[in-house]
């Protein structure tokens, strides 16, 4: 191949990045659906498992259909490395423990996904890992929070469940500048639309689950950045603990790049012309969307993003005005997953974050008024009626 494929728009690097064709040139990725290879001599594996050739020995190391997605996806992200795991909580976990050790301190910002959060609360402490959580959108928190032995720091933005926007180079250098490293869960901004590491961040982790699959299917996370970092802080820990992505995940996944540019693009013109339907409602007292002025962080968002994505959070006033804009939805569907190619609304505060203490949810602004919606993609006109009619009913 002659063309350079880093010369290609992110539209192009989607259809052609890390396609590897066998000598049957078949144009869809192959799905190579096979746990361990055999080599052609006694030598020859020796040389396999020496490194000397670079070829595959086992796939909870290595797979050519894994391999495919992992180079679409880095070339997406303008990462030099990328390691696909099985979910997206095998990312976080794995990119959190590669870089941490007993007496080593993390520090998080406090509105996480709800298992990043146990993550981070719960299980890190177990083995010797101090941490604390600070108010994202707050950088003298970060500051304050920093200490000799910080050597994590994590945060997601927007975060879930309302689209709090952290400033993610200002984070990165007060965190540099005590000697941590920075990991982004850049899940809901997706990989269209926001670039951690050129904002200075060292890994950047994805559930593909998400809006990378975008069509329900199948669980999937990632982890990308430098070469160098991740193969010291990660190979040794995915190989010999075992989160692996499926050969058959990844090529379902692989699949799911090849149209997110362009799913995630029109999910996002109908999440913002949704999010102003809703905030023009009397029923409704706030509307979260980053790429409204109204947004508390909307010049942050505007300066790190290039587009705000399909998700929207909303305050009806009560739980009973929630409840009831949920169940009048005849179309959008009730869940609390994300991403998706169809329309997803929750309440956070009985499913995704009902684990979290009340005052800690009421810390992070989130009352048990606030629907949390993720847009996909019907035709807007069908949404729109949707819409009104279970504003209607709240
Ligand atoms: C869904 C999600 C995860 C976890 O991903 P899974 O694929 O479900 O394991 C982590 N972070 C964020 C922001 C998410 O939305």
């Amino acid at each position: 191949m002659a063309e350079d494929p880093n010369s290609w728009e992110p539209a192009t690097r989607l259809i052609r990045g890390g396609l590897m064709r066998s000598n049957h040139g078949e144009i869809s990725e192959a799905l190579y659906l096979t746990q361990s290879f055999a080599y052609e001599s006694a030598g020859a594996a020796d040389r396999r498992f020496s490194g000397e050739d670079p070829g595959f020995v086992y796939s909870r190391y290595a797979n050519p259909t894994t391999q495919m997605f992992e180079e679409r996806l880095a070339l997406l992200e303008g990462a030099e490395y990328c390691r696909a795991l099985a979910s997206g909580m095998a990312a976080v976990h794995v990119a959190l423990t590669g870089l941490l050790k007993a007496g080593d301190h993390l520090v998080a910002g406090r509105a996480l996904f709800g298992s990043c959060n146990w993550i981070v609360a719960q299980y890190l402490p177990r083995f010797g890992v101090e941490t604390t959580f600070v108010d994202a959108v707050d950088l003298d928190a970060w500051k304050a929070a920093m200490r000799p032995n910080t050597k994590v720091v994590l945060l997601e933005s927007p975060a879930n469940p309302l689209l709090e926007i952290t400033d993610i180079e200002e984070v990165v250098k007060i965190a540099h500048a005590a000697g941590a490293k920075v990991v982004v869960d850049n899940v809901f901004a997706t990989p269209i639309f926001q670039k951690p590491l050129t904002l200075g961040a060292d890994v950047v982790v994805y559930s593909a689950t998400k809006h990378i699959d975008g069509q329900g299917r199948v669980l999937g996370g990632a982890i990308l950045g430098d070469r160098q970092l991740l193969e010291d802080a990660y190979r040794d820990i995915i190989r010999h603990t075992g989160p692996a992505m499926s050969p058959f995940n990844a090529w379902v996944l692989l699949k799911g790049l090849e149209t997110l540019d362009l799913r995630v693009r029109r999910q996002t013109e109908t999440a913002a012309a949704l999010a102003d339907l809703i905030a023009g409602s009397p029923k409704v007292t706030s509307v979260r969307y980053p790429g409204r002025e109204d947004h508390p962080q909307a010049l942050v968002a505007r300066k790190q993003m290039s587009g705000f994505s399909n998700l929207l959070a909303f305050d009806l006033g009560s739980r009973e005005a929630a409840w009831r804009f949920l169940d009048a939805l005849e179309i959008v569907d009730i869940s609390n997953n994300l991403g998706d190619a169809k329309s997803m609304a929750t309440h956070p505060s009985t499913t995704t974050h009902r684990a979290m203490p009340e005052d800690k949810r009421l810390e992070i602004g989130l009352t048990e008024g606030f629907v949390r919606m993720s847009v996909g993609l019907e035709d807007l006109k069908d949404l729109t009626r949707d819409v009104r009619r279970a504003l209607d009913a709240a």
